[in-house]
């Protein structure tokens, strides 16, 4: 400890320092193949569209070519990395009901130059009961997301699928278009509960219609270090899951919840703040780990 180190204000920033070295020191290897991860808890307001946008955001910022899509209606994710999606956007309804090309509806984020986006728009509401009656209902999203990442002239080498809160057709379409489950928990009390339902739904998903779907990772967020039932939880939730979860804890951040009004991540919004590091923590562990055999 040196001698500027004595309060806990200049310790914090201290470790902020040295976080963001050791970032700046490491560069991540990318993957061999496409790596597809669905974001997914039937709970809402857990943290599934902040830490799509922010890994996304993370790991393009390292160098990977990053495709986020948004499949919740709401489009938090589209606006979170500055992508328009008004009702007339051409978006991932028109992909998945209208047989869209989905090179057709792709854009370009204005975050880094190697992130983008398939929107989602309000008209993806109604897409839940339109699917009953289409053919192959479950295997839409999938059939198109392999013709496109097959045209891409330069391979992507993440896709991060952003869920609605619910188990409906729409979740299913992203577990059966993914290889990879990362499911956030948020830090409190009622974390595990549900949590065996969504790892049932998964199970048959990989029984029936997907067998290479893995839940590989699991992210706590809003973490609040002061509280001992945050520490409670996590200890049981590593207990329980010790290979899927990350060591990487994402804190509860007013920069991570205020980035996305200004149409940013906070990788971009502050890319030093703790959130930021982080999230650029996370996304540096998952590309070590890669993808499970
Ligand atoms: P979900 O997609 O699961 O519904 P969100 O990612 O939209 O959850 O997060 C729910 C709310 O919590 C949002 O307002 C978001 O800004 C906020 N939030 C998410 N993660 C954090 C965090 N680490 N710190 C502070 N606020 C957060
Ligand atoms: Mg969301």
């Amino acid at each position: 400890m040196t001698a500027d180190e004595t309060t806990p204000l200049a310790r914090e920033l201290a470790d902020l320092t040295r976080r963001r070295q050791a970032l700046a020191a490491q560069e991540l290897p990318l993957p061999g193949s496409t790596r597809v991860f669905t974001v997914a808890n039937q709970k809402g307001g857990v943290g599934k569209t902040t830490t799509t946008v922010n890994l996304a955001a993370a790991l393009a910022r390292a160098g990977a070519k990053v495709l986020v899509i948004d499949l919740d209606p709401q489009g938090n994710a589209s606006t979170a990395i500055g992508v328009e999606h008004r009702a007339d956007t051409a978006s991932v309804y028109d992909v998945i009901i209208n047989d869209e090309p989905m090179a057709a509806v792709v854009q370009a984020s204005p975050e880094f130059g190697t992130l983008y986006c398939v929107p989602a728009t309000i008209h993806l509401a109604g897409a839940e009961i339109e699917l009953v009656s289409l053919v192959a209902r479950e295997q839409r999203l999938r059939t198109a997301l392999e013709t496109f990442l097959e045209g891409s002239p330069e391979p992507y080498h993440y896709v991060f699928i952003d869920c609605p809160p619910s188990l409906g057709l729409l979740t299913i379409n992203a577990f059966v278009a993914a290889t990879e489950v990362l499911i956030p928990i948020q830090c409190e009390y009622y974390a595990l509960e549900g949590l065996s339902q969504l790892l049932s739904n998964i199970q048959l998903i990989e029984r029936h219609l997907n067998p290479e779907l893995t839940v590989s990772t699991i992210l706590m967020t809003m973490y609040d270090s002061r509280t001992n039932l945050a520490n409670q939880v996590v200890q049981d939730v590593r207990e329980h899951f010790p290979e899927q979860v990350l060591d990487t804890l994402i804190p509860r951040s007013v920069r991570i919840s205020e980035a996305p009004s200004y149409g940013q991540s906070v990788i971009s919004y502050d890319t030093n703040s703790s959130g930021s590091l982080s999230y650029r923590e996370a996304a540096a562990e998952i590309a070590h780990r890669g993808a499970p055999r």
